[in-house]
């Protein structure tokens, strides 16, 4: 392992470090987890946040690793993981537009055609089209390639018909990128396409869903004949499935070194609530605490794991094929952190689960509370145990139940 990041990412990261100093607004820092809380109806949507977001793009800041033929800073992995690091050591925000920029740009950057680069990559960067994901249904979350979301040919455009269930953000965007069958008699698999449907139009409804959290950040979407020009399928007719494990591979592996820095900070964190409750001689708490400070240095090595082999291939910062496992990561970090945030809240004592006026939680609250949905986004642990029994250990695949034709 070579933990130097090279002169060009130093020098970066004193530019970036500097120009946080300037920009960073004080009552900004350290909302990364309650974005939601001043105003749980505004959401992503909320207007100190869009404001960041602007300020990180008048300033170059917005993909630092997109080619600088869509917009980007053309700049190396590195830099683009000293970028993070610094935004999470000031306690920045996340970005309003996170689908978009972790998804859907670079798979727009990988799969699409000159045309939709031209006319979404830059828009996606000035964060002036807001975008969510439309992959899960009712039926189809951890066996998504039984979709039922149709969409029929009609001249020059595609005619969508179909829920999507659990879509985040839904209520804010101008668009989404959506799987739909488009060919039902082909295999499962093959069938589908990449689409990217109008959101504000007649043929889509939103219902939000509110979350223990008191925030409605996911939503239930409903399509009825709605329309979407033929051209914006990504990666060809019928190709959509291809397309969708691309986005799906940028999903579990876009913070390589980023996710084990936020634990340390979270971790200092409960270690000081223990310390004030005077917990910290406790031989329990101690063995819970020094239990935690383990599993978050085994993250550390295993990202830097990871961003070695990534550097020494030359692969793509979101491709962490190599290394550390993408399924055995999401696992380790999913769980970890349900267990720390229930660690944290046994700690803090019964002030914990006391509820502010308004069903306002805390940032502490919230990291609870959202922690119980770590493990089920972007692959479930069962799932990602069955990945990891079948193609890391080899063991036998899982039966596949029988399909249920009752109606
Ligand atoms: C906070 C949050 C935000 C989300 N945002 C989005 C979004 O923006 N867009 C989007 O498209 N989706 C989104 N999702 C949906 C997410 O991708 C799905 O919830 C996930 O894929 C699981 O699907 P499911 O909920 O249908 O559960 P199911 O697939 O029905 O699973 C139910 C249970 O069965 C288990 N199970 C399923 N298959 C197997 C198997 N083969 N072996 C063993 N156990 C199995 C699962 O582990 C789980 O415990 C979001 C989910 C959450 C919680």
């Amino acid at each position: 392992m070579d933990f130097d990041y090279g002169e060009a990412a130093e020098k970066f990261r004193i530019e970036f470090r500097n120009w946080l100093e300037d920009n960073l607004d004080p009552d900004w820092r350290d909302r990364v987890g309650d974005i939601n809380l001043d105003n749980p109806a505004a959401g992503a949507d909320h207007p100190w946040l869009r404001e960041w977001d602007r300020r990180l793009y008048d300033a170059g800041y917005k993909g630092i690793a997109w080619p600088e033929e869509h917009g980007g800073r053309g700049m190396s992995l590195l830099e683009q993981v000293v970028f993070h690091e610094e935004l999470v050591a000031a306690g920045a925000p996340v970005v309003a537009n996170f689908l978009a920029e972790t998804l859907l740009g670079p798979t727009i950057i990988r799969w699409g055609s000159e045309a939709q680069k031209e006319r979404f990559l830059g828009p996606i960067l000035r964060g002036e089209e807001f975008w969510c994901q439309g992959f899960s249904e009712p039926n189809a979350g951890s066996d998504l390639a039984s979709l039922a979301t149709r969409a029929v040919r009609d001249g020059d455009e595609w005619v969508v018909s179909g829920q999507k269930v659990w879509t985040t953000n839904a209520q804010f965007a101008d668009y989404c990128f959506c799987l739909a069958r488009t060919d039902p008699d082909a295999a499962p698999h093959k069938g589908i396409s990449f689409l990217l449907v109008p959101m504000k139009q007649p043929g889509v409804t939103v219902r939000p869903l509110l979350q223990p959290t008191n925030t409605d950040e996911f939503n239930e979407v409903f399509f009825d004949e709605a329309r979407c020009p033929a051209a914006n399928v990504v990666g060809g007719e019928n190709n959509g499935w291809a397309v969708a494990m691309t986005t799906l591979g940028f999903e579990r592996g876009s913070s390589v070194t980023t996710q084990f820095l936020t634990y340390e900070r979270e971790l200092s964190e409960i270690v000081e609530s223990a310390r004030a409750r005077g917990l910290l001689a406790d031989p329990v708490v101690r063995r819970d605490l020094a239990a935690a400070h383990t599993k978050v240095a085994i993250m550390r090595a295993n990202a830097y794991r990871t961003l070695t082999a990534l550097t020494t291939a030359g692969a793509d910062l979101d491709e962490a094929g190599s290394g550390f496992h993408p399924s055995l990561n999401k696992l380790f970090w999913s769980e970890y952190h349900q267990w720390v945030t229930n660690l944290a809240v046994n700690l803090r004592g019964p002030e914990a689960l006391v509820v502010g006026d308004g069903y306002r939680v805390t940032s502490q609250q919230f990291a609870f509370l959202f922690a119980r949905s770590e493990t089920i986004w972007g692959g479930t642990s069962q799932v990602q145990r069955n990945i990891v029994g079948e193609r890391l250990l080899g063991l036998p695949k899982e039966p596949k139940p029988e399909k249920n034709t009752q109606r």
